[in-house]
């Protein structure tokens, strides 16, 4: 058995690092995402010491970003990809435009050849799928209307650069540089069509023949009863669908694991499903920051520190506002083109393939390749500072998500949680005509809890708003449904200092959970565990006196 295997060293590496700088950087109050980034540079090639293997570190992100489209694949219909079609398609196409020219400005200042100028210019204009969607997770925000915009735009950029990918090497054939084909138009125009074709298939094959095995595999895999079988079919079908896309038909893995995810965010397994995945998504979308890190030159920033700025200028300000204008010209109100704007002011991994690709067909100059890299870097540094500054946190009262909060006349009851016991709870209020409302953190349960006409608030208890949308200063009682009592705990706070005094009655599974609500002065705990036994032994006819 080899003590030295480049794979586990990496992974070790990544984690470890990552971990005690995302610890360093959570204490020093500043985005996890500076951290892991650091720690891409300290196991990195241009640092002293330990040198992690990048083309694994590379593989390893891939990864991450095949769940992370996936998930969001889950909580996505094709209708809201439609919905957003009419703002997402020209917006992302005039903010590519828009960008390249930049680019091209900017290496025309620099003396580079126009084809030099179109591949760091395309280079520069589009977005990282995983820096654009931690963002909007960590704020809560993929399924509010501005979060969907981004993601539309997102997805329409992720079809371009399959474009732009098959395209390069006809473009270079054609100037006659390394590695290209012939020339003429139908030089272009076969693979043109050719991708075209290939893109059309792979839709087409994923609404007509996935849609129909995909959900089937997971519902005959769910009735075997296992669950490590359902959490391996779910692994699978993310990411065999991913590959499967990208080798078959040439679409990148993000957009397979895309589909295969909205696919089935179409069937009730969608919640379960998301759950497998968050802990090796996360795991993985921690590697892919370390992976960027690692590619970092501080050289860069010594050679050539103002074409650096002009690069970091064009991505951060350049395509921002590009976007920021687009949006409100299609009469989109300011925060959601200030999300939208904020989300698109990085550049991660499709440039980086964009610009090895460019330097390897001598389209582009090294010099290039190093500015795209270092631009990536600092975007991706600045991207959690540019968002805590300018785009507001999701509202409780948000979109569809709104409280409803009805102006009762009599104090209503606030309950936390539409799970095994929370849905029992309400339907009995409900029977009984007593005044409730709802907060919920799942979409899923939100949108069933809906349908069963209870008034909701979407959103985690914990969270102070929450509790004051769902009027927990006017309410005469409390009830905590979630499965976890120290979570419980919590909310039970944030609700006694919104409202001093209110009756609370929680759930707990275990004697550390109540004691734990007990010390918080939640008198009424009720243990699931407990009071089952009490009514075996009723039945039983033992019950204590
Ligand atoms: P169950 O485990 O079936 O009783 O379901 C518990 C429900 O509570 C799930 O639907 C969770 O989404 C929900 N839940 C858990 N924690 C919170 C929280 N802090 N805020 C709002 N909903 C929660």
């Amino acid at each position: 058995m080899p003590h030295y295997t480049p794979l586990i060293a990496t992974i070790v590496a990544g984690f470890t690092a990552s971990f005690i700088m995302g610890a360093v950087a959570m204490r020093l109050r500043v985005s996890p995402i500076a951290g892991y980034l650091l720690a891409g540079v300290i196991v990195g090639p241009f640092t002293p010491g330990f040198v992690a293997d990048s083309n694994i570190a590379n593989e390893l992100a891939e990864i991450g970003v095949i769940l992370l489209m996936f998930g969001v694949g889950l909580h996505f219909s094709l209708k809201d990809l439609l919905a957003v079609r009419r703002i997402a398609v020209p917006g992302a196409i005039v903010q590519i435009a828009t960008a390249t020219l930049l680019g091209m400005g900017l290496a025309w200042a620099l003396g580079w050849d126009m084809l030099a100028g179109f591949v760091f210019g395309l280079a520069l204009s589009v977005a990282s799928t995983v820096v654009l969607l931690r963002a909007l997770q960590a704020r809560n925000l993929i399924e509010t209307e501005r979060g969907r915009i981004a993601v539309g735009w997102l997805i329409v950029e992720d079809l371009a650069m399959v474009l732009a990918l098959v395209l390069l090497p006809v473009l270079a054939g054609v100037a006659g540089r390394g590695g290209g084909g012939g020339s003429g138009t139908s030089a272009i125009v076969t693979p043109f069509l050719i991708t075209f074709l290939k893109v059309g298939t792979f839709l087409a094959v994923m609404l007509i023949v996935g849609r129909r095995i995909i959900p089937a595999a997971l519902h005959w895999v769910v009735h075997t009863g296992s669950r490590e079988l359902f959490r391996l079919a779910v692994l699978a079908i993310a990411l065999g669908v991913a590959a499967g896309s990208a080798y078959v038909f040439d679409v990148s893995f993000a957009l397979g694991a895309f589909f295969a995810g909205m696919i089935l965010g179409e069937t009730p397994l969608s919640r379960r499903a998301t759950e497998e995945t968050l802990p090796l998504r996360d795991a993985f979308a921690v590697l892919f920051f370390v992976s960027v890190g690692m590619l970092f030159d501080p050289r860069v920033v010594i050679e050539q520190p103002l074409p650096l700025l002009g690069a970091v200028l064009i991505i951060v300000v350049g395509k921002s506002l590009a976007a920021y204008v687009i949006v409100r010209a299609f009469g989109h109100d300011d925060e959601r083109a200030v999300t939208v704007a904020a989300s698109l002011a990085q550049i991660g991994e499709f440039s980086f393939i964009l610009a090895s690709l460019g330097t390897g067909l001598g389209l582009l100059p090294e010099a290039g390749r190093d500015l795209i890299l270092a631009g990536a870097i600092f975007s991706i540094f600045l991207n959690p500072f540019i968002f805590s500054f300018f785009v507001r946190k999701r509202d409780p009262a948000e979109d569809e998500a709104a409280a409803p909060a009805p102006a009762a006349e009599r104090p209503h009851v606030v309950l936390v949680g539409y799970g095994r016991v929370g849905r029992m709870l309400a339907e009995g209020l409900r029977a009984q005509g007593k005044p409730l409302i709802l907060i919920e953190d799942d979409a899923d349960r939100i949108e069933a809890a809906r349908a069963a006409g209870v008034d909701c608030v979407q959103g985690n208890g914990v969270d102070k708003r929450v509790l004051e949308a769902a009027g927990i200063a006017r309410a005469g009682g409390l009830l905590i449904a979630v499965p976890e009592g120290f979570e419980g705990g919590a909310i039970a706070e944030k609700a006694r200092a919104l409202r001093p005094g209110l009756r609370i009655i929680a759930r707990a599974h275990s004697e550390d959970e109540v004691a734990h609500l007990e010390k918080l002065g939640v008198r009424q705990v009720v243990m699931g565990e407990r009071a089952l036994a009490d009514r075996m032994l009723t039945l039983i006819g033992a019950a204590p006196a």
